[in-house]
């Protein structure tokens, strides 16, 4: 039996919409701590397989395993969550009208707490933690403005300090850099660089620059036709005919 503490384990996973297989015998494992980026052209079935971890959308076939117990298959959306699984969606889902720490608080509270957050005592390891998090998606000075203040790649930061707040074993992250300038992009690696190791990471991402920033002595996957086409380390990945074919050739055609 492997001694490697896998975190995640899917096998021969399919998924088809309308006889469509977005997702086709998808194999995938990922290690405690790692922090891995999955590319891939356009509908080649990314966000569905996230979709899938998260129970969100469920496959026709195949298995799905979480800390090698938990069968995901066998559980609903909300008991997925409460096992550690967090997501951020492309489009931030902050709560505008709070304020940044209140969102942190929210998420720190969970789903049951949202009374006693806004209105009931706070506990001292709860301050500290905000605190933490607050220090460490680079918000301090924002913490008592309205998250719906913020500039776009700030709300994304609060976004995973939400996924930190609640404590989550296993952040899936989709296309954090989209539509962000170069700069906030650059500090999106820097932070997701920052929890690698402590947490376990998923980043599905398009760009490139930033793909290599975060993947330094990091295996890559990529995606193709909901099938893993090729993973190893970026150079290696970069470089592989198959992927220059279906993925950056597709992508310079488009340009
Ligand atoms: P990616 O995130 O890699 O761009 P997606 O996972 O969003 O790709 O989509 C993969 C394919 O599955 C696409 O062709 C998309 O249109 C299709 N698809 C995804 N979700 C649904 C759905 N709920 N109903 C029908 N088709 C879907
Ligand atoms: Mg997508």
């Amino acid at each position: 039996m492997s001694m490697v503490p896998y975190l995640l384990t899917a096998e021969g996973l399919n998924k088809s919409f309308d006889g469509f297989k977005a997702i086709n015998d998808l194999n995938f494992v990922l290690e405690k701590g790692e922090l891995r980026t999955v590319i891939g052209p356009n509908g080649a079935g990314k966000t569905t397989f996230l979709d899938l971890i998260t129970g969100r959308t469920r496959p026709d076939s195949g298995s799905l395993d979480f800390e090698q117990t938990h069968d995901l298959l066998k559980l609903n959306e909300f008991e997925i969550y409460r096992l550690g699984i967090g997501r951020k969606f492309q489009t931030p889902t902050v709560y505008n009208d709070h304020t940044v720490r209140e969102n942190l608080l929210l998420s720190l509270a969970g789903p049951r707490g949202i009374w006693h957050a806004l209105f009931g005592r706070i506990r001292k390891e709860q301050e500290e933690r905000m605190d933490e998090i607050l220090h460490t998606i680079k918000l301090v000075e924002r913490a008592r403005d309205k998250a719906g203040s913020l500039a776009h790649g700030q709300k994304q930061w609060l976004e995973i300090g939400m996924l930190l707040a609640q404590d989550a074993k296993l952040l899936l992250v989709d296309e954090p850099a989209a539509g962000m300038t170069d700069e906030e992009t650059q500090r999106t690696g820097e932070l997701l660089l920052s929890l690698a190791g402590k947490h376990t990471i998923v980043v599905i991402e398009h760009d490139m620059t930033f793909v290599r920033q975060i993947s330094q002595g990091r295996t890559v996957t990529v995606l193709h036709q909901g099938h893993v086409l090729c993973e190893g380390p970026v150079d290696k990945v970069q470089n592989d005919e198959r992927v220059i074919e279906v993925y950056l050739g597709r992508k310079s055609k488009a340009a």
